[in-house]
């Protein structure tokens, strides 16, 4: 481990968030107590992001919601609208084309933000079953306005499927009025937990979509609309990965939302000043279009990503470098839950500042 740990995901555990993993349960399939763990865990997450639909919430990694929200509300041959300005943008529309969906792509750059009326020509024309959009686009530090692209999937009636794996829980995301049908969350970003739990925001129109679809796996989401209701669930679940949940979701509404949304934007833009000051070029086109819980800035000139993260490593800290086109060329610092703290992002910066002041 890193002294100074400002990777995007999986973040460091708080000791709080650990010691919960140390108790011993009982059994999830029998106990009583475990079905009321999980419903307010459900309920504390619908307060995070302001939504009143029922919470999935699934034992395994967050792309597990990716791929099971798909094939829950889609069949093969289905038209799907990806919204893509980055990675997980276009990586979902490449996803539902190996499960066999017609894939229309409304494509930006990896350094933008979708731009809705493009998105409601697209839409329009296409008249697709299922609209999907990133919220933060870890990869490249960006972060996508929604409610506009929520309400372009009302005017064409297609569901809207929305990642916002690594943004919900430190910025504000509105499930119910950005019209969210599908909203997915993993464990180990904001929420500074294992990589264990897949979270799914289900609205009532795409509850009706996935019975009638009634597809059947392991990430499959019909098992969740009344499995707490009746206890019975469609395999032993995670109990540990539970109870931190319920900690962890615990720990943000106690703090208060905008506090916690608050401390997130102000660690961000102290983060990209201090870039600034050190003449690093963030990637994104614009300030106002950078997440508050990634910061995504070009590596350095006269440095390669490799020597640049070793020099870093050197000295006790820990950043992520990024993928597909911008692998080489962008490196990210993760400030997201419990890396959200304003020393923590100031021991950093202050250690980038050295490396790049005495050269390789
Ligand atoms: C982290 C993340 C996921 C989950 O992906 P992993 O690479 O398996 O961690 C999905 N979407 C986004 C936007 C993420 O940041």
């Amino acid at each position: 481990m890193y002294e100074v740990g400002l990777v995007p995901g999986p973040v460091a555990i708080p000791s709080e968030l650990r010691a919960v993993f140390q108790i011993d349960y009982g059994s999830p399939d029998l106990e009583e107590e475990f079905f009321a763990l999980y419903s307010e865990c459900a309920s504390q997450l619908g307060k995070i992001l302001a939504t009143r639909n029922r919470v999935a919430i699934q034992s395994g990694e967050g792309m597990l919601a990716l791929w099971g929200a798909l094939k829950s509300v889609l069949r093969p041959g289905d038209k799907v609208l990806a919204v893509a300005n980055g990675v997980f943008g276009y990586g979902i529309g490449d996803m539902a084309r190996q499960l066999g969906m017609a894939v229309d792509v409304v494509g930006f750059g990896y350094d933008e933000v979708p731009e809705p009326q493009q998105v409601r020509d697209a839409a329009q024309r296409f008249r697709p079953r299922l609209i999907t959009a990133v919220h933060c686009e870890t990869p490249s530090g960006t972060l996508a306005p929604l409610q506009e692209i929520g309400e372009i999937c009302r005017e064409v009636e297609a569901l809207f499927y929305v990642d916002f794996v690594s943004s919900g829980g430190g910025v504000e995301v509105r499930v119910d009025d950005w019209f969210i049908d599908l909203g997915l969350l993993g464990s180990q970003k904001v929420l500074s937990l294992p990589p264990d739990l897949a979270m799914v925001t289900v609205s009532e129109h795409a509850w009706s979509v996935i019975e009638e679809n009634a597809y059947v796996g392991y990430d499959a989401l019909a098992p969740w609309r009344e499995g707490i209701e009746h206890q019975l669930l469609p395999y032993t679940h995670n109990w540990h990965a539970m109870a931190g949940l319920h900690l962890a979701t615990k720990m943000i509404l106690d703090e208060g939302l905008s506090a916690v949304f608050s401390r997130h934007a102000r660690v961000a833009a102290y983060c990209r000043s201090r870039l600034r000051e050190m003449s690093v070029e963030l990637f994104p086109v614009e300030e106002k279009i950078c997440s508050p819980t990634v910061t995504a800035a070009k590596v350095p000139v006269g440095w390669t990503w490799p020597g640049f993260d070793r020099a870093l490593r050197e000295r006790g800290m820990a950043v992520g470098g990024s993928y597909g086109p911008l692998a080489g060329k962008v490196f990210r610092l993760g400030h997201m839950g419990s890396q959200a703290r304003d020393d923590l992002v100031e021991k950093g910066m202050n250690i980038l500042e050295e490396v790049l002041r005495r050269g390789r």
